[in-house]
């Protein structure tokens, strides 16, 4: 279970300061993928064996086009309806402003689990500073110093309380699926197109968040969860637009899912948010399908193609591995043919390869390719195993693990995608001293 924590406030109160406190020890790795996790504003972190995924949602700012404040607005409060529990971070040095009262007076009627943070408590001397914050009525202050780390270990013992441990259990060869994509992309219209498929005999099972439904059906002697369908299929049969812009919702199910079905829109393009999808789902590591949906609308337009083929290859060459498809949720066209590509990644996601094998392949690499002389040390490699599938990881026991450069890891994983049959899935890499 992925639990979802808001960070909510008034600009400049320390949201990001906070959020950067947090998911450090995760940025700390070189990343190599321009625009992806730059600007990050949702990272998940593991707090004494809670998993959660930490939104910031002061980022949200930037997220759409849409420059109009209501939308930042609307993002918040959506933000605050869907999180689980919220970290609520207002200002010790500015005191309590109005704007604090009124975000408290929208925790409050939420019901939501709240962690009042007062920040910029840069020392015990500062404490006196998080009394006038009791009359918020949302429990004890607790002062924290975000660009400091005073008061951290607390406000992670208080951030865990109430938050459930643990995974959500497995099912043998049952296919979790998250269909994900902007707004408008066609996920109603494509994930009723496949429940409604008279081959599939579909049973709803209740997620495991409040209102959501998932969907579970056999198709070709296989089993496939479809994860959150509930709000799509009611507002299809509604016909009105409640979801807008929803990252959170897309982070839920990209934690619960093995499988995420990116859902590009081919007639209006690819999105900064589909990127961004893209760039989650291979931190997670998920396996991605590519779908390009309303094919039927592009097909006989070959500069609309050509457009569109561009702007993937050169945007998401972080993920080409992902196989693609192009659909059209509207006339069925291709809509089960995504099964074969969900399959084929979901395959390469649980391939278990041996020892033995791992250490020939690590061997022949490193022999053809070794790697460069850092400084004055020299990396080594020990020898290496698969610890774990979905996705597939590998741990390589090496001299000096400060040594591995990120190009060359880049470059193994490759190497070892290649060797093993895993083309199209993301996999990982762990060096560790003997
Ligand atoms: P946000 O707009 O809420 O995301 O706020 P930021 O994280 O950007 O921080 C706003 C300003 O407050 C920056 O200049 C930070 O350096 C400063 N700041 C953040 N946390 C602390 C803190 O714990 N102590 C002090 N003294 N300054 C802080
Ligand atoms: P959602 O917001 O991602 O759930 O998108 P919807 O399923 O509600 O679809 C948005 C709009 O796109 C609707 O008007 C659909 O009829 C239309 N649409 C969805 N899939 C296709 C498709 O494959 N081709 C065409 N031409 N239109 C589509």
């Amino acid at each position: 279970m992925v639990s979802i924590v808001a960070i909510v406030g008034r600009p400049n109160v320390g949201k990001s300061t906070l959020f950067n406190r947090l998911t450090r020890s995760r940025n700390a790795l070189v990343d190599d993928r321009p625009g992806v996790t730059r600007d990050r504003i949702c990272a998940s972190i593991t707090c004494e064996g809670v998993n959660m995924t930490l939104v910031d949602t002061g980022g949200f700012e930037d997220l759409g086009q849409d420059p109009l404040l209501k939308e930042v607005r609307g993002q918040v409060e959506r933000g605050i309806t869907e999180a689980d529990k919220v970290i609520f971070v207002v200002d010790a040095r500015a005191g309590l402003m109005p704007g604090d009262e009124a975000m408290a007076d929208l925790l409050r009627k939420r019901h939501k689990k709240v962690l009042l943070a007062v920040n910029k408590v840069d020392g015990p001397e500062h404490e006196y500073r998080i009394h006038d914050f009791h009359t918020l009525g949302l429990g004890a202050p607790l002062g924290v110093s975000a660009s400091h780390g005073y008061g951290f270990n607390d406000l992670k013992d208080e951030l865990i309380q109430n938050l459930p441990r643990g995974r959500e259990p497995e099912v043998p060869n049952q296919i979790r699926v998250a269909v994900i994509g902007r707004p408008n992309a066609g996920k109603s219209s494509l994930i009723n197109r496949i429940l409604r498929d008279e081959r599939l005999v579909v049973s709803e099972l209740p997620g495991t968040t409040r209102d959501a439904v998932d969907a579970l059906f056999h198709y070709r002697g296989r089993e496939y969860l479809l994860i959150d369908t509930a709000g799509i299929r009611r507002k299809a049969r509604v016909k009105e637009k409640i979801e807008k812009i929803s990252m959170i919702k897309a982070l839920r199910s990209l934690d619960r899912c093995h499988v995420a079905v990116i859902l590009l829109d081919a007639e209006r393009g690819l999105s900064d948010q589909d990127v961004r999808i893209c760039g989650y789902a291979l931190d997670k590591g998920r396996g991605l399908v590519v779908a390009v949906n309303k094919w039927d609308l592009v097909k006989t337009d070959s500069r609309k193609k050509e457009q569109l083929y561009h702007a993937v290859d050169r945007r998401m060459k972080f993920v080409s591995y992902a196989p693609k498809v192009n659909v059209s949720a509207l006339t069925g066209e291709r809509v089960m043919a995504l099964f074969k590509a969900i399959d084929t990644v979901f395959d390469q996601f649980c391939t278990r390869i041996s020892t033995g094998e791992v250490n020939r392949a690590l061997k022949e690499i490193v022999e053809k390719h070794p790697p460069q002389r850092i400084g004055r040390g020299r990396l080594k490699f020990l020898y290496a195993t698969q610890a774990r599938t979905r996705p597939p990881t590998f741990v390589l026991v090496v001299n000096r693990p400060d040594l591995v450069h990120f190009a060359y890891k880049r470059f193994l994983a490759n190497q070892f995608r290649e060797h093993f049959g895993l083309k199209n899935i993301p996999i990982q890499l762990k060096f560790k001293e003997r």
